[in-house]
């Protein structure tokens, strides 16, 4: 349907106006100052009938001129706000003002970008400036910035083709699993109609070698035919692949959260060093990141928008991780809505609030099952950390340091905010892409648990810019560390302890039965975390030395990111409709089984964990 049409002959004032397609948004350019500043009913009646998005702008040769457009900005923000940074967007007509604190600068009621509106016409973005600083974020949002002209014709490309083709009578829906199906890692999934292609997710596998770390893509897929890429969270099984497919062609739209596009490119940006150095080869390059980044259109939590002419998508939270979300997609206008969970935590953890459950419809459900077996009961939150301030304590004690691997992001935050909500003293070093994953994290609090949320923004209390964490900055700076021969804590990455700085610690420290290694979140098969966790007195690096292991190894569940078998219960038990169907997947085959068989059982719903290149029908 052309809606443009629609608007354009709703508004006879707008006959010199352009109006087009950004995505699935109508966006207006016009001359008309008053038009602008004085937004109608009318318009919120068109909304209302169209079900679209409508954005007014101002043409840009007619906004005030971008030095006097800044001058005038410091001039109407309060010095409190703290500007750091301010850019233009003419193609978006849009200013970008960073700042330390958003509250200020937006004003009461948005009072103060209000009046920037009024004597600028620039649309004014206020966004909270990165700290600690990361050159990983600056380079992103560089990116971004000077992508912007490319994106603007993109996004209208984009539009045009979910709104001007006449869609196809959707007379089936399926979905095909190409991985992370009775298994954890790559997860995978292509969602067709007779209109759209669709991936969700699309990861890798750690701790595999070969063929399997990654999707199955049949000799028969197209790349050309894919339609847009909708990814859950940022972690790399599930968004480890997505910059391969840009290397090899795919020219079409990723639809992720702001946080997940950072998060995501932050990972893979990691994963391609880990590449090198294990392999001397990489699957992908910056570049290919940086052009995921371009391609990419970040949605809110219950933002509806089109991605196809037959699908349209909604996330909300899915617990899991900064930004992570779960899908709701809305088939041929109602006729199936499928749910997708990604990786979801129903439970209250310290820095994320619990998953989404009231989705007004839900015919089909896809759920993870990382935790899913019988016997995957989790501690609670508070005996956990407990647990793991007690163990401190102990190891302290006897003169020892304590090394958790982590994952960048997730994990690491919420070891972060626990240290600091108990006061720990003993020193804590942070080493690895940790510390830029928290700078993510202070720029988008509002996807933080609420009253950490509430720290940040209302107190101006932010554990990430806490001075009990160290940076641990390069190599050098990890040398003097390690001869320190006092207790300390170290959180370093990678997660599974299959490279990362974690190694030089477990290095020096492994040997010594006085030092603790903490476990608190998920160890693949075949990684070297999983074989120390499983009690291996001697283990093989990455590069071929051995090393013994005497100090004492610590697993705590319930710092988890993940639901336990309870919570993925408790999370169809309280969602507002019933689905009709569900698949179990994101676990290992008995898990998977296991959990579909409760599902069956407690439910009464059909269940399933399907196998990799199994199709489900929908419709
Ligand atoms: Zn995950």
């Amino acid at each position: 349907m052309d809606y443009i049409k629609i608007v354009r002959e709703s508004f006879p004032e707008l006959s010199d106006a352009r109006i087009h397609y950004e995505g699935s948004k109508i966006v207006i350019y016009t001359r008309n100052k008053n038009f602008f500043l004085v937004q109608d009913e009318k318009i919120k009646e068109i909304v209302e009938k169209i079900k679209k998005r409508i954005e007014i702008r101002i043409e840009p040769d007619s906004l005030l001129q971008t030095d006097l457009a800044i001058k005038k900005i410091k001039e109407i923000i309060p010095k409190e706000a703290e500007v750091s940074e301010i850019y233009f967007e003419p193609d978006f007509s849009r200013v970008i003002i960073e700042v330390r604190h958003p509250q200020i600068a937006i004003g009461e009621r948005g009072e103060v970008v209000r009046r920037i509106k009024k004597e600028t016409f620039w649309i004014p973005l206020v966004q909270r400036v990165a700290t600690p600083k990361s050159p990983y974020v600056e380079a992103i949002r560089k990116t971004l910035f000077k992508s912007s002209s490319f994106r603007k014709r993109f996004l209208n490309n984009i539009g045009k083709k979910i709104y001007l083709t006449e869609p196809k009578e959707t007379k089936y829906a399926r979905v095909i699993a190409l991985g992370g199906c009775r298994e954890v890692g790559r997860s995978c999934f292509l969602l067709q109609t007779p209109n759209s292609n669709v991936l969700l997710d699309c990861g890798i596998s750690t701790g595999v070698t070969g063929e399997d770390q990654y999707p199955i893509f049949l000799q028969d897929f197209d790349i050309d035919s894919l339609d847009a890429i909708v990814l859950s969270h940022a972690h790399l099984d599930h968004a480890g692949f997505i910059p391969y497919l840009y290397k090899i062609g795919y020219k079409g739209p990723l639809y992720c959260t702001e946080p997940t596009r950072e998060l995501a490119a932050l990972l893979q940006t990691d994963t391609i060093q880990l590449m090198q150095k294990e392999t001397g080869k990489s699957l992908y390059t910056s570049s290919d990141i940086k052009k995921m980044i371009k391609y990419a259109i970040p949605l809110k939590y219950k933002e509806v928008t089109d991605i196809t002419s037959d699908i349209r998508l909604i996330f909300e939270n899915a617990g899991h991780l900064l930004g992570s979300a779960i899908s709701h997609f809305n088939i041929a206008n109602g006729k199936e809505n499928l749910i997708y969970t990604g990786d979801i935590k129903y439970s209250v953890s310290n820095l994320l609030d619990p998953a989404f459950t009231q989705f007004l419809r839900c015919e089909s459900l896809i759920i993870e099952s990382t935790y899913g077996g019988p016997n995957d009961l989790t501690p609670r939150l508070e005996d956990a950390e407990k647990e793991l301030i007690s163990i401190i304590e102990e190891t302290s004690k006897r003169g020892g340091k304590i090394l958790i691997p982590s994952f960048a992001v997730g994990r690491g935050q919420e070891l972060m905010v626990i240290f600091e909500k108990y006061n720990i003293e003993l020193p804590i070093y942070i080493d690895g892409m940790i510390f830029d994953a928290s700078s993510i994290h202070s720029t988008y609090p509002k996807y933080l648990a609420y009253n950490l949320q509430r720290k940040i923004i209302d107190e101006n209390k932010n554990p990430f810019e806490s001075d009990r964490f160290i940076h641990v900055a390069n190599y050098k700076e990890r040398e003097d560390i390690l001869e320190d021969e006092n207790p300390y804590i170290v959180i370093a990455t990678s997660g599974m302890m299959n490279g990362g700085p974690i190694l030089e610690y477990l290095k020096k420290f492994g040997p010594d039965k006085k030092n603790t290694l903490i476990f608190v979140g998920y160890q693949a098969h075949g990684t070297l975390g999983n074989k120390i966790q499983q009690g291996y007195k001697e283990i093989e690096l990455p590069n071929g030395e051995k090393l013994q292991i005497n100090l004492e190894v610590r697993t705590l569940n319930g710092l988890s990111g993940h639901s336990d078998r309870k919570q993925l219960l408790n999370f169809i038990g309280h969602l507002k409709e019933k689905p009709k169907r569900v698949l179990v997947v994101h676990g290992e085959e008995s898990k998977a089984l296991s959990l579909s068989g409760a599902i069956q059982k407690i439910f009464n719903i059909e269940c399933y964990a399907p196998m990799n290149l199994e199709a489900f029908r929908f419709i």
